[in-house]
């Protein structure tokens, strides 16, 4: 591992006693943008990442399958002209390494990497109120001081193993999808390979795994809504016409609320005569993409029976592709709508299921009592597996900060000051906790990633800014400020039928110890909304925010 070996002297006065004047967590999207902002700004940054390579989920997450399934030349930074003009897409979905190279592409443009310490552990932050300056220790008890620390800790960082018995006992090969090998390939061939988890990840594992393993048995707790990706190669023409609407593609995913090419359709389903809602719904499915998410009538989100014709229709599509209706009707979700968690796509995922060599296990009907040294033991019988793939999520949002000490003002930690659910100005702040920004942290408006980010770093650049200029050592949100964003945040949650689903985005993890529950962790009032709050704070003279 590689350790911090700056100055232990954090004494007071001036910023240059300090190491750094930024130092950001994280080499994922958001800390590569948040330390060219730093940079242009002409202020002294350096990342500090845990992994011997930068790119963050897609440094991580290197499983079989694994891409984007959001339009690549949507999911994309767009704040350098040179980056635009200059990487072509391969595939209208990138894959993961692709992805990678294009973080790399990026980082090399913007000739960052000598600021970039890898292999590099945070294990605490703490203020010290004498300087109005941020210590970070490492695994190793080194230190290095900043007067602002920036949290890019990624909101799907921390994975979860199942709350299964014997977990540990497994003596095959066994992975979970956000830490996958980097130093060997998984070969599946003629393996028998099980798979816990059937969301966005699972899917796509499944789907890749199934092209060479011998056998592979799913298992599933909770159906996921899947629909068709649609993807190809873009050709060099492709590209030149894509590359030529991107001040488009680029305008739309600025002012769309999820951040995306496509927008709500203004109608109603309910509304709308049973032929032209079903026309667009087909056209939807035959084209790529979320589209047939995000596009959909907009009651669809808000409206149970609205969202029944819709999940309907789409049940339908899944008993037309898969020929045992029994399993059929097994894939189909039963305790959510299309739509109100995050929607997998998918390439063949429904015929896989008609193969002798595939096999799912609802674990709804036959509960998994405990993982064995070759086995995953259900009621019924012992399932012998070479491999187990558990593709069973994240500790989604705040996990991440678990995984740190952070010691504000008073010493008060972060655990504590959120044990009850996350407590933030803007989701960019936390009270008590001075010269702190969380880039993609609990209760910050998100949508399209890259995006997301974009605005964010853009916000605390402009607020850093302004500080510095004005010789400001300290900024931190008033009790007030929180509180009117605690509210407002849970107030966006209200008639979204998303909000009263099970999900990592309403907080439900039932992995982690503790009853579990849903918890108000996200921000559902999209991109558009979250930026006018906080264009208003910022043009009422940052309200709410103390500074000294
Ligand atoms: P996830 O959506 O949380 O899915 C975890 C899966 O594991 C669920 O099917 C869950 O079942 C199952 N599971 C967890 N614990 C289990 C247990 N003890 N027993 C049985 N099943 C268990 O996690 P994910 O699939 O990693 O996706 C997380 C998010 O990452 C996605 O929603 C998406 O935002 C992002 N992602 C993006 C991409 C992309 O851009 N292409 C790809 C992959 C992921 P339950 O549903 O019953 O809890």
């Amino acid at each position: 591992m590689g350790e911090l070996n700056g100055s232990t002297d954090t004494s007071p006065e001036g910023a240059h006693s300090l190491d750094y004047d930024v130092l950001i967590i994280g080499a994922g999207l958001s800390g590569i943008y948040t330390l060219i902002s730093m940079k242009q700004l002409g202020l002294r940054a350096r990342i500090i990442e845990r992994g011997c390579g930068p790119g963050g989920v897609w440094f991580w997450n290197r499983y079989p399958g694994a891409r984007f399934d959001s339009e690549s030349y949507t999911y994309m930074f767009t704040f350098s002209q040179e980056v635009l003009d200059e990487w072509d897409w391969k595939e209208h979905f990138s894959a993961q390494e692709d992805t990678l190279r294009y973080i790399n592409f990026v980082i090399d443009k913007h000739d960052i990497r000598p600021d970039i310490q890898l292999n590099t552990e945070v294990k605490s932050a703490r203020y010290d109120e004498a300087t109005r300056s941020w210590t970070l220790a490492d695994q190793q008890g080194k230190r290095l001081s900043a007067r602002f620390l920036i949290n890019c800790l990624g909101p799907l960082t921390s994975p979860t193993l199942p709350s299964i018995p014997g977990v540990a006992d497994f003596k095959g090969e066994a992975y979970h999808t956000s830490r996958w090998p980097q130093d060997h390939p998984v070969s599946f061939e003629d393996k028998r390979v099980g798979i816990i988890g059937t969301g966005a990840t699972g899917i796509q594992t499944i789907q890749e795994v199934a092209k060479t393993a011998g056998h592979l048995t799913v298992f599933q707790r909770t159906a996921n809504w899947t629909a068709p990706l649609r993807n190809s190669t873009i050709s060099r023409d492709e590209m030149t016409a894509i590359r030529a609407n991107y001040p488009e593609i680029i305008h739309k995913c600025k002012t769309t609320p999820m951040g995306f090419m496509y927008e709500a359709d203004p109608r109603n389903a309910l509304e709308t005569p049973a032929n032209e809602r079903e026309e667009l719904w087909e056209t939807h499915y035959n084209q790529r993409g979320l589209i047939k998410w995000v596009a959909n009538f907009k009651d669809i989100f808000t409206n149970q029976e609205a969202n029944d014709l819709y999940s309907n229709w789409m049940a339908n599509k899944i008993r037309a592709r898969v020929n045992d209706p029994f399993i059929a009707e097994k894939l189909i979700p039963k305790t959510h709508g299309f739509g109100t968690r995050r929607v997998p796509l998918e390439t063949g995922y429904y015929e896989l299921f008609n193969r002798a060599d595939v096999k799912l296990v609802d674990v709804n009907d036959t509960p998994i009592k405990r993982i064995t040294a070759g086995a995953v033991e259900t009621t019924v019988d012992a399932i012998e597996l070479d491999i187990l793939i558990y593709a069973t999520g994240f500790d989604a949002l705040t996990g991440s900060y678990e995984e740190i000490d952070y010691y504000g003002e008073g010493g008060v930690t972060l655990n504590d000051l959120w044990k009850d659910g996350p407590l933030t100005y803007l989701g960019l702040m936390a009270p008590g906790f001075p010269n702190m920004f969380n880039i993609l942290g609990p209760h910050q408006g998100t949508g399209n990633i890259p995006h997301a980010i974009e605005y964010a770093v853009g916000y605390v650049t402009r607020l850093v800014k302004h500080l510095t200029e004005a010789n400001i050592t300290y900024v931190v949100p008033d009790q007030q400020g929180v509180e009117l964003w605690t509210k407002h945040v849970f107030e966006c949650t209200k008639g979204l039928l998303s909000a009263n689903v099970n999900s990592w985005m309403t907080g439900y993890n039932s992995n982690k110890k503790g009853k579990a529950q849903r918890r108000v962790v996200r921000y559902f009032g999209g991109l558009v909304k979250f930026r006018e709050q906080c264009e208003d704070v910022a043009a009422n003279n940052y309200r709410h925010l103390v500074v000294k």
